[in-house]
């Protein structure tokens, strides 16, 4: 077999995605991942809890994200494909919520989904809610931050085994701390 056609082969049958984090082998793997979310912050970060609610008006926010950030998260908008810096980032760490700083997500939980937005197939417990939308023709699940509200992103059933589970998250509403800073 040519190599580029082995290459071919290994990206359609899934091994690509192991380029950068491979998802676990079980749920079981999964929920490691989920327990031990907090070994992904660098030593001695504190970082809120999802029971202290952030409530502003739509004018605070406003003076406090960036323009774009505002945009997704409080007016529901969606980031240009490709657009995020993030769709690259690789580094240990945790991925938390642009308005508040809640933990959603780490690097462990991070997969190379190809459609131009940071995706994950799984999420740190507790940080989102979700909702059903309808702004296409088939509901979508739309989700958010437990703890400020902020829209990230919606929730798909097409992401890699065992949680078969694609969080498709703008990077406008993330804020990336990598676990040792300074690499
Ligand atoms: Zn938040």
């Amino acid at each position: 077999m040519e190599r580029r056609t082995l290459l071919k082969a290994l990206a359609l049958a899934g091994f690509a995605r192991q380029a950068s984090a491979a998802p676990p082998a079980n749920m079981k793997g999964v929920e490691e991942l989920q327990k031990n979310w907090k070994t992904f912050l660098p030593a001695g970060t504190t970082v809120p809890s999802p029971t202290e609610p952030v409530k502003l008006s739509k004018d605070e926010w406003r003076k406090r994200l960036p323009a774009e950030s505002f945009h997704v998260m409080r007016e529901e908008g969606t980031e240009r494909a490709g657009s995020s810096p993030l769709n690259d980032e690789k580094r240990p760490g945790i991925f938390a919520c642009a308005g508040c700083g809640l933990p959603l997500f780490t690097s462990a939980m991070k997969f190379d989904s190809g459609t131009g937005w940071p995706s994950f197939f799984t999420v740190i417990p507790g940080a989102f809610e979700t909702k059903k939308d309808h702004y296409l023709i088939y509901p979508r699940t739309e989700y958010h931050c437990a703890r400020c509200g902020g829209h990230h992103g919606h929730l798909f059933d097409d992401g890699p085994q065992p949680t078969g589970l694609r969080y498709c998250n703008n990077g406008v509403a993330l804020k990336f701390i990598p676990k040792d800073a300074k690499t």
